[in-house]
């Protein structure tokens, strides 16, 4: 069943607008990214915390086209990607390898938990581009992996590239078995530089930031997964004293944007000889590594005319 409260973004201002917040809480989503692969937990888990990261960063910025987090690396998982239209159209997926997930999981301790994605991803890099279509510029972001948890490093490349003062959490909840679904939160602050003059000189505003931030902190994974509660009600919980002004609740769903004609494409562009090794029975099949969908050719169908 598809709850009202899940599945957006709020966003928010506090303390006379000086800092602005997003709110995300995610249920059907990630689930149906999940069902369209069949990752292990470990992956699932580090795509279903990713998934939620590129919602929240996404949502900071103005664009017209598709906002992609991507990450790379020498671990595990060597590769996610999640792609998040500015009309709210959400896909993604992971590279890993099983081998080195299984060797690793029988080494540690914490068997069946969701453990942080750096355990996976190893020395790599975390990158944002924003890609608003042709004659325009790309933008790109990008950090290191390094930290203890995804959190870390995406504060990380606030503090390094954008220096905003920012704080974020991330919250993951695996299904409790095969049945259970997965769901995912996320709350971010930004402190605006601007902004910050508006408020009365008397009042401190490094003192407001970190009250704003104890209270971020002080959610608890119960109420953001509460599945009767709207990220309205937590907001009021957390800044009702604080001048909380909610201003815009965006709606997500997936969507992929694979079609038999791009990949017809595609494939068209490959030299003949390659075409002929992926052959079987005259027949060429490949799969959107996104969305699983299986799209069959005729080789007759592949050549340039
Ligand atoms: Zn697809």
């Amino acid at each position: 069943m598809v709850n009202s409260n899940f599945d957006n973004c709020v966003s928010f201002h506090i303390d006379k607008g000086a800092f602005l917040g997003r709110i995300v809480r995610l249920d059907e989503i990630v689930n149906v990214i999940l069902n369209k692969h069949n990752y292990p937990k470990q992956v699932s888990a580090v795509l279903a915390e990713c998934t939620t990261l590129a919602v929240l960063l996404s949502s900071t910025i103005k664009y017209n086209g598709l906002f992609t987090l991507q990450i790379q690396s020498k671990g595990q998982i060597s590769m996610v990607v999640v792609d998040v239209t500015s009309d709210g159209r959400i896909r993604a997926c992971a590279n890993f390898d099983e081998e080195r997930i299984k060797h690793a999981q029988e080494l540690r301790k914490t068997e069946g938990q969701i453990e942080a994605a750096p355990h996976f991803l190893g020395e790599g890099v975390l990158a944002f581009t924003v890609d608003q279509g042709p004659d325009t510029e790309l933008y790109q972001g990008i950090v290191d992996l390094q930290g203890k948890n995804l959190t870390e490093c995406a504060l990380r490349y606030f503090k390094q590239s954008e220096q905003i003062d920012t704080d974020l959490q991330l919250y993951t909840q695996a299904p409790e078995d095969e049945k259970g679904s997965w769901k995912t939160a996320g709350i971010l602050l930004q402190k605006l530089p601007e902004k910050g003059g508006k408020i009365e000189e008397e009042t401190d505003i490094n003192e407001l930031w970190n009250e704003a931030k104890i209270f971020m902190q002080s959610l608890k994974e119960e109420e953001l997964f509460d599945e009767n509660l709207s990220s309205r009600e937590i907001l009021h919980r957390l800044y009702h004293s604080n001048h909380l002004v909610v201003s815009d609740t965006k709606e997500y769903k997936f969507g992929c944007r694979c079609s038999r004609d791009k990949l017809l494409n595609t494939l068209r562009s490959f030299d003949p000889k390659e075409i002929e090794a992926m052959a079987e029975k005259n027949k060429i099949s490949a799969t959107c590594n996104f969305c699983s969908e299986q799209y069959v050719f005729d080789k007759g169908e592949l050549v340039k005319h």
